[in-house]
Parts: structure tokens; sequence; C-alpha cells
């Protein structure tokens, strides 16, 4: 469900005309819902509201979109942080998500990063490796901080997705192996400025099969079990996020938070531990566009390509993943066509859409991407010294651009002739 509606023929975000806003802030930009993320969020919250011990934490995956205003968004509901760089700490912090609601995920943090997050006093390191025990344990004691940790399994499982988003296979570089965990408890409760006190887990993203999700927590609890039978105390389980959303109107939608919340019921049934979740895609997936303007069209050996001005360093997720995004006329058309749906940048991978059945947009037109909003504008880059697109915001009839698009001089003004030059 969002809030991206035609009104009288054109798209409209809630309240405010996505032409106008073309017209105002000019293409491509991105646009966002806020009564699209506070819907998703607060329908995941409710839902998980009663599992476990005590008031879930949901923690927001920031790589999803690191924009303030989403953050600051989310924030005020309640929502938690996980980030997976110094970066992303300072962005929760700045959008005000209380530290002790963050949690820092990331298979390579670096001992500059360990130490903003301890300075920062945040609820919990998951730590991914044997090493970075050792690392976190030397950083803590240089600072005098006890930590609390929780260690991240590989749990081994297929998680049904794309390649690139699957993290949870044996051997993918995120986590310990299962089967060490026991051992990687006791290193790290050796370490006085250490306190392992849970267990986290994220199988991959995009998930449409809740199966492989409910064996990865089943085998944390199982897992915890055995912990605190050999003495640990365990406070906390952080299940990840990974719920999938729909990217095409004409399929079936992938499992709901409410299906996904039933079957966590099932699996942590008379749990003794405070739940964690992690979800990213689900809360700001259909809470986003990408709105693009037609450059022109043009006939090849045998394509109808339609040349738009956004290009796959605005959105990568067509050329990085193959990922459908469904792209719609903002000003409704009747007539339809087959058309190759491409950017202007010098790769072939620069296409959005291969002869997708679609309005027959012409010159001028304006299109959506639609469900945009994860993954999107924080994975763009300035390739072909394009700018970066602004962000903007809408709640109601109101508007505001929450990223400005980036000026050309300004990004030269980063590089510099070398002395001899
Ligand atoms: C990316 C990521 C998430 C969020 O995944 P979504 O599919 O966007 O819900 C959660 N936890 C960790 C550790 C991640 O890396």
């Amino acid at each position: 469900m969002d809030h991206f509606q035609f009104k009288d023929g054109v798209m409209h975000a809630e309240g405010v005309s996505l032409e106008m806003l073309a017209a105002t802030v000019g293409t491509p930009f991105y646009c966002y819902s806020s009564a699209t993320m506070e819907r998703h969020f607060t329908v995941f919250r409710d839902a998980v509201a009663g599992l476990g011990n005590g008031a879930p934490l949901v923690a927001f995956a920031v790589k999803a979109n690191p924009n303030l205003a989403v953050l600051a968004t989310l924030a005020r509901l309640g929502a938690g942080a996980d980030v997976v760089s110094g970066g992303e700490l300072a962005r929760a912090l700045a959008a005000g998500v209380p530290a002790n609601r963050i949690v820092f995920s990331g298979v390579g943090k670096t001992r500059a990063e360990l130490a903003a997050g301890i300075e920062a006093g945040i609820l919990q390191f998951n730590v991914e490796s044997e090493a970075e025990i050792d690392m976190l344990a030397e950083v803590a004691a240089a600072k005098g901080a006890t930590v609390e940790i929780a260690i991240r399994i590989n749990p081994a499982v297929d998680p049904k997705t794309h390649g690139k988003i699957s993290t949870g296979g044996a051997d993918a570089k995120f986590g310990i192996p299962w089967e060490r965990l026991p051992a990687a408890f006791s290193q790290a409760a050796a370490h006085p400025n250490l306190r392992p006190v849970g267990l986290a887990a994220h199988i991959g993203s995009q998930l449409t099969d809740l199966g492989p999700v409910e064996d990865a927590i089943r085998k944390l609890g199982d897992l915890a079990r055995q912990l605190e039978a050999l003495g640990h105390s365990i406070k906390r389980v952080d299940v990840g996020g990974g719920l999938g959303v729909p990217y095409r109107r004409d399929q079936p939608a992938p499992p709901s938070p409410a299906d996904y919340a039933a079957m966590v019921a099932r699996a942590t049934e008379g749990w003794p531990w405070q739940l964690m979740f992690e979800p990213g895609r689900m809360i700001v997936g259909n809470a986003g566009v990408l709105v693009s303007e037609v450059i022109l069209t043009k006939e090849g050996a045998s394509k109808h390509f339609v040349v738009v001005d956004a290009a796959m360093n605005d959105l990568l997720r067509p050329s990085l993943y193959g990922a459908w995004h469904d792209i719609l006329a903002v000003r409704a058309k009747d007539a339809r066509t087959v058309a190759t749906v491409v950017g202007p940048i010098c790769e072939t991978g620069d296409t959005f859409a291969d002869d997708r059945k679609m309005e027959d947009v012409r010159i001028g037109d304006l299109v959506a991407f639609m469900t945009a909003g994860a993954y999107g504008a924080t994975m763009a880059s300035t390739y072909n010294s394009r700018p970066l697109v602004p962000e903007v915001m809408v709640k109601g009839d109101e508007w505001a651009i929450v990223s400005q698009r980036n000026q050309p001089a300004a990004m030269l003004a980063l590089d510099a002739k070398a002395p001899w030059l």
C-alpha cells in the first residue's frame, strides 16, 4: 500500500502533484511519501509488538535509505537504527535516534568506527568474526568501556533470493559459522570489556519465502538455549530484516508483515529473550519514486527506445540486480507500446526495462519509477559526472527538498590538478 495515487489523471504523492514538483525542482528527482513510510513502520511495529520478552526493538536498516528526513520520520515513531558504517551512525544520531536504540552491524568495521560506536554509547555491536571480537575488546579497553555485543551467525540456509542480496548461505562473508558460536561466545566472555548478550542473523533481502527465515530463527533459538546451558546469559536475539516488497503490480505480493509476524510468533514461542528486527526495504521501498523526463524516443533496428534523463547512476538496481521497477507515466496515458527504457549513460547496462509493455510515453513526458524508496538514492553515484539528484519528501499537502542536487561546479571543485600540471 502506498500514497502515490492519480488525481485528475496526474500522479500525486499524497496531496502533492509530481508534475508540479518536476516543474519546481527539475528532473530527475526522488520523491518520498511520509504517510507511506509511517504506515509501513507502524504496521510492522504493531505486528511484532507482542513477540519475545518485553517490547521488541525495531531498528530500521539505515542502508536502505539514509536520508536525514527519512530517519527523523522513523525516529519520531520510536524506530531504532541498524547501521553498518560510521557515516550511517552519524546520520542516525543526527536524525534523533537515541544511541540506546542503535545496533552496529557489518563485516568490516574499522577501529575508528568501533570507537565512534563506543563513544556514542550505542546499544550493541553485532560482531561478525573472531578477529572482530578481539579488535572490539582492544578498542573498548583503551576507552575503559564495557560494551554489549551480539554475535552474528551464518546459519547456512539458502534464502532463495537474488545471489547478490543473499547473505545467509554457508559461503557468504557474513557472520560466524553457527557451529563455532559457542567457542566465539567463550572468546568474547573472556574479555573483561565485552559482554556477549545476544545472537543475530540476517539471511538476505527481498525474501519472498518465509521458510528459510523461519529455519534461521529456530536455529538462533536452539543456539541461545545451548549458550545458556553453557552458563552465558542471553538478553536479546536479533532476527535481522529482509522482508520483500511488491515491485510488480502484475505479480502476487510477497508475504505481509502480518504473515511474517505470524511466522516469527511460531518460531519464537516461549522465548525468554527480547527480540530485535532490522527491516529496511519493507519500510521505505514503496514510499519512494524516481521521477524522470523523457528526453527523446528513437527507433533501433528492432527496438523502440525511450531515453530518459535518469540513469543507472541514479537508480542502480535494474543494472546491478536485473531488478524490475514498474514505470508509469506521471500523466496517465491510454496509448500503449513496447519500449526499452534507457538512460543517457555510455553503458548498455544503463537499461531500466527491456521490451516492456507500457504507456506510449513521448518527448517531454514524465515517468515515475515506482518502489524506488529503498536502495535507490543511497546507491547513486556521479558516474558520467552526473550530479546526485535531489530528494523531496511530502507530507500531506506539504513538501520539502530533503537532499539537494549537487552542482557540477561543486563536484569539480573536489578535484585538483596535481602540482606538476
Ligand atoms: C541490509 C540489512 C538489513 C535490511 O535488509 P532489508 O532487506 O532491507 O530489510 C538488515 N540487517 C542487516 C545486517 C543488513 O545488512
